[in-house]
This record gives structure tokens, C-alpha cells and sequence, in this order.
């Protein structure tokens, strides 16, 4: 090959062709690097005819520099990052960026030095290196990843591996992971797990695309029977994928797994240490890692040879990315499985609407676990009329519920209260004059959180200390918290249990893998009587003492109102309520809410969820939402809210006029202030029929914007805010 095309991870320039020079070899998908002016930038090698170049005359090429020492992206995976650029409307070079992972990953093997304590104890030690022996006790790592854990300076470590406290120790980066064993805890399944197990192992031998949804009902065992598929790909040397909604179900899908192979799976996911990430990502390229569990990441990993997909708890809305590019790491991977040619296990007690409708259609085959694992039964669900049972003044949980967790905590039991609320309270308002607190950067009020003294936006970020007196009248004392958030009913069962050992559990309070590891242990030894969570509780965990599960408020999820408002509140519930009567008590569910009769409270009550997924159906189909129609977003922002609005108006001022698609807008998007950009918002009602992304592109791309206008394209959105 002489003349060579690159995709250029710069999204400006995107593709530029170069020369080989003598005695280099690159095949396609070859991580290069080439210069670019005075600079060198990384490019992938890519079939000239699939990327579209200004074309340069032979004389002007510039030589590539060099090849990275890291395997070549298999056709496969450049094919999926095509796909999802096309699908999803993104820059190619953005997507493929998703498969590099780490830069230092990419210069190859070798040894790094990290450090560890030695065990030396000096009687005498400053606070700062106190502070480091306690936090660093059984760690390794750079200085810089130790500094950060233990929170001091690089320069205190220094010192302290000076003083002989700390030592160097030579890592291999390439040292391999112990391998996982496919006959080490091998269970004994009942007849449907096993008929299922059977069909799954069936598919991993015949290396063809093949997608299920895995619809088994909360502790039905699904992970049980899907990791004898993961067994059969390992005996077969063959690589698993498992992506998971959220890092925090990673910790404990990390225990079961080592209980089940005897060994940990490898990690993928945003805090890992970047010598962690680098062994890995080589480690995954090579085909050396087997088992990788991730987050939404993990999928564009250039796996040397991948033999089976799982996505797990499949229905979860964070599957779907709302920045960057734009798409849902569920509807991704069914693709990289098909371009893979392997089968897929899409797993869940609650699957998605689209899902279902595929599974209907034939073209994912259902596997059903219609009942709980060892004779447990699923738990009772009652409803709590708000409007008939009232808390207490300034209380938020009924006193049927109140009694239901004095009857577990004396039983010796464990109750779970589920609001999906961080903090303390939604809003603060001072009492004088009605001034609230909202963000400077968006259109919301400040959440306060009373263990950090703190009010916050859960958008931006931007945080400030509670103020003393209100900073509009001036009156001191005079702040009121309106409304619950979880925190807040941890003080209310402080107050009605105090002798109850309670747990909170938000992102808040879980910040690490490490502080989730100790709240699974605490629950599972019964070290904690009632925990206190968000949804981050609603799924995943299985603890056999708890028999109570009280959702505090469930028409929350329903007062935005948007197509999935009904179906994520059903399967929220369902989820949470799933958590109780796992082992052999059996479990009861409180629903609270004012509107016992809305649909998906009724059908959670009477259990009917066969009749809530055919209504659902019907309403999508009659409004044409997917998956029956399509969306699309479009959201148009800048600093400058005149300037944002008038982009809005130009893309909506040239909208194709189609039989097949609907341009609604733009209007002023709900949150119309988010991180200090003013947004609006175009939304596309397409029939499925249409050609929707190319319609976009010949829509969007002639059209020209001030420098400080975004606009960003939305396919299939989930948020509509
Ligand atoms: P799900 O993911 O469907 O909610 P799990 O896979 O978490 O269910 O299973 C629920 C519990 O039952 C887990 O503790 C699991 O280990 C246990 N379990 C399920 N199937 C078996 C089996 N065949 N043998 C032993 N334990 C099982
Ligand atoms: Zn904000």
C-alpha cells in the first residue's frame, strides 16, 4: 500500500490521506500516527472508498510517522463505529475515539513503577503521613493515584518514600489476569433454568448472530443462567462482553461472578486508575482479558475475539447517553453482535416497551423465567392512598407504612424506603419574603444536602454553602427545606425507628466501589435494618431478610409526563419491589401515592403486567411514538439566548416538508438554562418508513451558525429536557 486514507482524531478535519514510507507496514485499521503542520495527530487506517477526502495529487502526501505497537481494529469494529456515526448522526472520528480508550494503552507493553507501604510504622508521624499510612493500607499505585486516594500532596509521598514508608515496586503491564473457571461453582439449575441455560450455551457454539431477551421475573435467577453461557464461551477461549446500567452494580455482579468463577472478571469503567486501564484495554485487544464487565464504554473496545454479548437489568434508560455522541449502548450492541456474528442476551424483570414490540415481531427470541428461584414467591403490593392514609404533619411516610417497618425491625427483619430524590429537599425558600434558590447556570432550584451543608444543582454542578440569613430580605433563620429528598427521610426514620441501624444509599453517598462493597457486606450480614436509597438500590441486590420495601412517593416519575414516564415508573416499582421476599420470608410492597387509579399504579397493584405492556402499546401506536414511529431531537444552545433562538428559527424555518415527518418547534426546551447556555428544542415525528438521519443531514448540514452556537442532534431520545 502506498497511499493511505486516515481517520484523524480531530473532528475538524476527519479524514486526510498520507504516504507509507518504505518499510512500514499498516493493514487497515492500523493505529498511526501522522503529522499535521508542525503537530503529529493519531489516525486509524481506513478503506478509502468508505471515507469520503479532498483529493491531494500523489507529490504532496506526508509520510505517516509511525504505527502504534497495538493490534489493528478488526473490520467488524470499524464497520459498528460506521454504523453508529451514521445512526446516531456523530462525527465518525468521535466514535471510533470511544475504542482507543487510553492513549497510553496504545505505546504497547512494558513495566511502570508503582508504589505501596512498606509496613514500617515510625513512632512518630505527622498528621498528613498518619493520614496517608490509614488510607493507603493495602493499595498500589502511581504517586499521583495515591496522592489523590489519600488526599495529600505528591510531595508528602515523596517524603515518605524517602523516609522508607513507602516502596517502588516494577509492574508488569502486560502481567496476566488469572483465568476464570468455567467448572468452579458450577449450580445446579431448576428444569426452566435449565432449558434456558441450554439454549443460550447452543447459541455461543454456533458462533452466529443470534439476540434474546432474557424476561425473567426478579429473582427468577437470570444471571445464573446466563453465566452458563459465559462458561461455555471461556471453555471455547472466546471473549464476553457483559455491560451493565451503572458503575455501582459493578461491585456487587463482581462478587457473584468471583463465587461463580472463582476468580474477579476484568473492570471497564470511568474511575479506573490509568495503569488499570491501560492493562486492561491491551489486555482486551490481545484477547487476554476473557470476561470484561463494564459501563456503556466497554462496547466500542476492540476485542480481539468476542463470542458473547450480555447486557443485564437491559431496560435501564442510562444505556442511553445524553452527551457526546448520542446513543444507547443496548441498541449498539445488538449491532456489534450482529457485525460480530454472536449471540446477545438482553436480560431484565422489566424489559423496554421496543423490546418487547422486537420480541413480538420475532426478531429477538423471548426466553421466559416466569417464576423465583427455589420456591420463593413474588411479594405482595399493596397501595397506600395518600389521600385517605395522611403522614403526620411534616412527615412523609404514612403510619400504616410506619408500622409495617416497627413489624420487621422487631421481627429482626429488613425494610427498604425507595424515593428517587438525592438530597435533602428539592427546594429551599426563605420563609420571610419567598425568595428561592436557583442555579445561576440552569433553569432549577437548588437541591439541598444536609450532610454536606450544601445547596446543589443536580445539573450543572454549581454548589454553594447554606446561607445564614436569606440573601434577598436579609432575615436570618428564616430558610425552609419544601418537599423530601432521601436524606430527608433518613432523619424521619432516625425519628420513628432511633434504634433502627439505618443505610443511605445515593451517588451522593456511594461514591466508590469500595463504599458499595461495605453497604452490600453491612446488608447481607444484616448489619443494617432499614436502607434508605434511590434507584441506585432498586435493582440487582439480593438480600434474603429483606421483607419490606416502601416506596414513598410513586407519582413522582410520573409529573414529568413524558412518553416513558408510565413505563420507567412501572418498571422502577417493579424493580424495587422486586428486592423483597427474595429468600424464604416473603415479602410485602407499600406503594404510596395520591392516584391509585393511573394506569401503571393499578397495574402494579393487581400485578397485571401483561395489560399495562399492551396499553402502553396501544397509546405508542396511537400517538406514533416509537417503536411503532420514530423521534428525533434537535437542540439548539449558546451563551446568547437571542443568538440561540435565532439558529432555532433558521433550522426551523427550513424544515423539508414530508409526508412522513413531523417538525414540532422549536420551543423553548424545558430546562431552556442548562450550564449557563440558553436551549431550544425542535422535535421530529417520523414515520418508520422515512429516511430520518439522511433527511437530517441534508436538513442541518448546509446550514451555517455563529461560532458559539451547538447544535446537537438527538436520535431516538430519551430526555426531553
Ligand atoms: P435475577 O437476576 O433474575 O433477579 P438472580 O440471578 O439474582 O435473579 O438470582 C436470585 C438469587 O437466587 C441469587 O442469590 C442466586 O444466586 C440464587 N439462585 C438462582 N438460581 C440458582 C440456582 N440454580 N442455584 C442456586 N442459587 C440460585
Ligand atoms: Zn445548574
Amino acid at each position: 500500500m502506498q497511499r493511505v486514507r486516515l481517520l484523524v482524531f480531530n473532528a475538524a478535519l476527519g479524514v486526510l490521506d498520507y504516504r507509507v514510507p518504505e518499510g512500514m507496514t499498516i493493514e487497515f485499521g492500523s493505529i498511526v500516527i501522522a503529522p499535521l503542520g508542525p503537530r503529529q495527530v493519531l489516525g486509524i487506517v481506513w478503506e478509502p472508498e468508505r471515507l469520503n477526502a479532498q483529493e491531494v495529487p500523489e507529490s504532496k502526501l506526508r509520510p505517516l510517522l509511525g504505527v502504534m505497537p497495538a493490534p489493528p481494529l478488526s473490520e467488524r469494529l470499524r464497520r459498528l463505529i460506521e454504523w453508529t456515526a451514521d445512526y446516531y448522526c456523530a462525527p465518525l472520528s468521535s466514535v471510533a475515539r470511544m475504542a482507543l480508550g487510553s492513549m497510553s494503552a496504545l505505546r504497547g507493553g512494558g513495566t511502570t513503577t508503582e508504589y505501596r507501604l512498606t509496613g514500617e510504622e515510625p513512632a512518630r508521624l505527622t498528621p498528613q503521613r498518619a493520614a496517608a499510612l490509614d488510607a493507603l493500607q493495602g493499595e498500589q499505585g502511581a504517586i499521583r493515584e495515591l496522592a489523590e486516594l489519600a488526599s495529600v500532596s505528591e510531595g508528602v509521598l515523596r517524603g515518605m518514600v524517602g523516609a522508607g514508608l513507602l516502596e517502588a515496586v516494577t509492574v508488569d503491564l502486560d502481567r496476566p489476569y488469572p483465568p476464570a473457571r468455567p467448572e468452579f461453582a458450577e449450580p445446579k439449575l431448576n428444569d426452566i433454568q435449565q432449558d434456558a441455560a441450554d439454549i443460550f450455551v447452543e447459541a455461543v457454539k454456533a458462533k452466529k448472530f443470534a439476540p434474546f431477551l432474557l424476561d425473567g421475573v426478579t429473582g427468577s435467577g437470570k444471571t445464573e443462567c446466563y453465566f452458563e453461557a459465559v462458561a461455555e464461551a471461556i471453555r471455547m477461549e472466546r471473549q464476553v462482553l457483559v455491560l451493565l446500567p451503572e458503575i455501582a452494580l459493578t461491585e456487587n455482579f463482581l462478587r457473584r461472578f468471583e463465587h461463580r468463577f472463582g476468580v474477579p472478571p476484568v473492570l471497564w469503567h470511568s474511575s479506573l486508575k490509568s495503569s488499570e486501564r491501560r492493562r486492561a484495554w491491551r489486555a482486551v485487544s490481545l484477547g487476554a482479558a476473557k470476561v470484561i464487565v463494564g459501563a456503556r464504554s466497554a462496547l466500542f473496545l476492540p476485542y480481539a475475539n468476542l463470542g458473547l454479548i450480555v447486557v443485564d437489568e437491559a431496560h435501564e434508560i442510562s444505556f442511553k447517553q445524553d452527551d457526546g455522541v448520542r446513543y444507547n449502548a443496548r441498541d449498539v450492541a445488538v449491532m456489534r453482535a450482529k457485525f460480530e456474528g454472536i449471540p446477545i442476551v438482553l436480560a431484565s424483570a422489566t424489559p423496554a416497551l421496543e423490546s418487547m414490540q422486537l420480541a413480538e415481531a420475532g426478531v429477538y427470541r423471548k426466553i421466559d423465567l416466569p417464576s423465583r428461584f427455589g420456591g420463593a414467591t413474588l411479594p405482595a403490593i399493596n397501595i397506600l392512598d395518600l389521600r385517605e392514609e395522611a403522614p403526620e404533619r411534616g412527615r412523609w411516610i404514612a403510619p400504616r407504612l410506619v408500622e409495617a417497618m416497627k413489624d420487621r425491625l422487631a421481627k429482626g427483619e429488613q425494610s427498604l424506603l425507595f424515593l428517587n430524590r438525592r438530597g435533602y429537599a428539592p427546594l429551599t425558600l426563605c420563609r420571610n419574603c419567598g425568595y428561592r434558590f436557583q442555579c445561576p447556570n440552569c433553569t432549577a432550584w437548588l437541591v439541598e444536602h444536609r450532610f454536606s451543608k450544601r445547596l446543589a444543582c443536580h445539573h450543572c454542578g454549581h454548589e454553594t454553602p447554606v446561607p445564614e440569613a436569606c440573601p434577598d430580605c436579609g432575615t436570618g433563620d428564616c430558610l425552609v427545606a419544601c418537599g423530601p429528598g432521601v436524606e430527608r427521610i433518613a432523619d424521619e426514620v432516625a425519628e420513628i425507628l432511633p434504634e433502627a441501624r439505618t443505610a443511605l444509599v445515593t451517588s451522593d453517598t456511594m461514591k466508590t466501589p469500595a463504599a458499595i462493597g461495605e453497604f452490600v457486606a453491612m446488608a447481607e450480614n444484616k448489619a443494617i435494618d432499614v436502607i434508605i436509597g434511590t434507584q441506585l438500590v432498586t435493582k440487582g441486590y439480593h438480600f434474603p431478610d429483606l421483607t419490606l420495601v416502601g416506596v414513598v412517593d410513586a407519582d413522582l416519575g410520573l409529573e414529568g409526563g413524558d412518553l416513558r414516564a408510565g413505563e420507567r415508573t412501572y418498571q422502577q416499582i417493579a424493580q424495587v419491589a422486586g428486592r423483597a421476599g427474595r429468600g424464604e420470608k416473603p415479602g410485602e410492597v407499600l406503594i404510596q401515592t395520591r392516584h391509585p387509579e393511573a394506569a401503571v399504579i393499578a397495574a402494579l397493584a393487581n400485578g397485571d403486567r401483561d395489560a399495562f405492556y399492551a396499553a402502553e402499546t396501544e397509546a405508542r401506536r396511537d400517538a406514533g411514538a416509537p417503536p411503532f414511529g420514530r423521534w428525533a431531537a434537535i437542540i439548539v444552545s449558546s451563551e446568547d439566548q437571542a443568538e440561540a433562538l435565532s439558529a432555532a428559527r433558521a433550522i426551523g424555518g427550513t424544515a423539508p416538508n414530508l409526508p412522513d415527518m413531523l417538525v414540532l418547534g422549536p420551543a423553548p426546551a424545558p430546562l431552556s438554562l442548562l450550564r449557563g447556555r440558553h436551549r431550544f428544542r425542535l422535535l421530529i415525528n417520523a414515520r418508520r418508513s422515512a429516511e430520518l438521519q439522511k433527511t437530517l443531514r441534508e436538513w442541518l448540514d448546509p446550514l451555517e451558525f455563529p461560532r458559539g452556537v451547538r447544535v446537537n442532534i438527538d436520535i431516538d431520545p430519551y430526555s426531553f429536557v
